[in-house]
């Protein structure tokens, strides 16, 4: 009988494990399999090759496709810390203004989490042109970001997104999971959680099997167990949940994508070094008043686009600059825009359009009205119909066409307004969000499921991206690890009601 099993092991559940585990017998169950530097896919065919699906149940990276949305998420020892750009940052005070958890209690957690992580500020980030952009057009509004990167290593070859094979990332891997482990938690990877049930005599029986292959199943049990799946994983497996036992109302409501969305100003006058694969290192925050009065965080990046993706994609957006670009005057001539539009086409660099547009990649406090739908197989998907319309999108959209007005370019907007197209996010938060009752939410402010009976199951848990109440307009993870922070916490410290 193991004190803890948990299952996923991305933000959420590696802080659990890496905190329960010097207490008790901790077991991490992980879908994915173990990625080491230098066995990322490289290129745009590894890349595909690597999808998740029913054929390659290993793969690291899938996409979820549902009413004007699709979402990415990853699978593998680490979760999607694996493909992010390791941007780590505190959400606005008023991000949480409506949680039942507010900032200032979760302070020491951040801090708690922060310790951990150790993100830094890339030194260089100075020369990579982007920052001399967000001064021009927004003066005094610039963040630059910290990133859990070990910048000594990067070579900026632009492959966060399909995983670090420098070494440079530190992703969970080689942070929460490895104090885990060094504290005696067991990890297996390439195993799969189909279900679980009450034990009459306290506690779970945990079905797994070995990822894909319903033929090796097995049941474990557990005293207590936390469901850290990530927003799409915890989905998928408390549907299924559903039929057994009751949850909140609430359950598949209410979901964020954090605002994310993607546009482009092509062929500006300013070098912003898009052609470099660097990560993610700037941006400006901004507020945007919402119908009642109460402020919203929208943060712009200046995004990245992958170094396998790089011809394509500028090879792409010189044609769809002709078709779909709205153009915007600036001092340069034609000669000289058209030149860079060639360039590109031989090879991207410093001389070619793409490294003087604007990725203008949002994370934003949306209105999460996307609401949870499953297929045959259950598995779950994201329908927002109209969330390109959702007013920070507005606003975001407003704002970069100022920029364009101001400094001129070619203008692409949000992918998700064009006809036939939906709008890609990799930060879906919530539907099983938090609530001070089971009115409110499937879990409390620790992630400790309601019974909608009243009081909570106990020994169930659910800690990751799930549980958010809204979206937080800059990027997740820390939070994430904030809330988990808090939550093994009081399991530690009050192991009876986990029990
Ligand atoms: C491309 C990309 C870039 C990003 N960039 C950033 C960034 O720079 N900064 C930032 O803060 N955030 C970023 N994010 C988001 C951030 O990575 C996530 O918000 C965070 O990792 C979510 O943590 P989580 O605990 O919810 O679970 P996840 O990280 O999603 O991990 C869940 C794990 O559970 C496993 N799992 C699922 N179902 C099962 C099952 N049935 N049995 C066993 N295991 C299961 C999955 O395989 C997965 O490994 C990015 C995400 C992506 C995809």
């Amino acid at each position: 009988m193991y004190d803890v099993i948990i299952v996923g092991s991305g933000y959420g559940g590696s802080v659990m494990a890496a905190r329960t585990a010097p207490y008790g017998k901790v077991l991490i169950l992980e879908r994915g399999k173990r990625w080491n530097s230098g066995e990322f896919p490289t290129g745009l065919r590894a890349f595909s090759a690597a999808y998740r699906s029913r054929r390659n149940p290993l793969g690291l990276w899938e996409v979820r496709l549902g009413k004007g949305t699709g979402v990415g998420f990853a699978s593998g020892v680490g979760g999607a810390s694996l493909l992010y750009y390791g941007i780590t940052t505190r959400p606005d005070d008023h991000a949480l203004a409506h949680w039942p958890v507010t900032s200032a209690t979760l302070d020491p957690y951040f801090r708690r989490a922060l310790d951990v992580l150790r993100p830094e500020s890339c030194p260089d980030a100075h020369t990579i042109g982007d920052q001399r952009f967000f001064d021009l057009v927004e003066p005094g509004k610039r963040v630059d970001l910290q990133n859990v990167i070990d910048w000594s290593k990067c070579t900026w070859c632009g492959d966060c997104v399909s995983g670090c094979n420098r070494g440079a990332k530190r992703s969970l891997d080689k942070t929460y999971l490895p104090l885990a482990e060094t504290a005696g938690a067991e990890l297996r990877s390439e195993t799969e959680v189909v279900g679980f049930t009450m034990r009459g005599s306290g506690g779970w029986d945990v079905r797994v099997q070995k990822t894909g292959d319903p033929s090796t199943l097995e049941t474990i049990p557990t005293r207590t167990l936390v469901i850290a799946a990530g927003t799409m994983g915890t989905l998928d497996i408390m549907v299924r949940q559903r039929n057994l036992m009751p949850l909140s109302w609430t359950f598949g409501t209410d979901i964020g994508m954090n605002g994310d969305g993607a546009a482009f100003l092509y062929n500006t006058p300013y070098a912003m070094g898009s052609h470099h694969g660097a990560p993610i290192t700037t941006t400006v925050r901004l507020i945007h008043t919402d119908g009642n009065g109460l402020p919203r965080t929208l943060t712009v990046m200046s995004g990245r686009i992958p170094k396998f993706l790089m011809h394509a994609s500028a090879t792409m957006m010189n044609g769809l600059s002709e078709v779909m670009g709205e153009r915007f005057e600036d001092r340069q001539s034609l000669w000289i825009r058209a030149k860079r539009r060639l360039a590109d086409l031989r090879a991207v660099g410093p001389d070619g359009a793409l490294s003087r547009t604007l990725m203008y990649k949002l994370d934003g406090q949306d209105s999460a009205k996307g609401q949870a739908s499953f297929d045959e197989r259950g598995q779950s998907s994201i329908d927002w119909p109209d969330y390109a319309n959702d007013p920070i999108l507005v606003f975001a959209a407003e704002r970069l066409r100022q920029w364009a007005t101001k400094v001129g370019g070619v203008l692409l907007c949000d992918l998700g307004t064009w006809p036939g197209m939906k709008s890609f996010g990799v930060h879906a938060l919530g539907g099983c969000r938090m609530g001070k009752n089971v009115e409110e939410g499937v879990v409390d402010d620790l992630g400790r499921v309601f019974h909608p009976a009243g009081g909570v199951y106990p020994g169930l848990w659910i800690v990751d991206g799930s549980i958010l109440p809204g979206s937080l307009g800059v990027p997740p993870s820390l939070t994430i690890a904030a809330l988990a922070e808090r939550a093994a916490e009081y399991l530690l410290t009050r192991p009876s009601s986990a029990n």
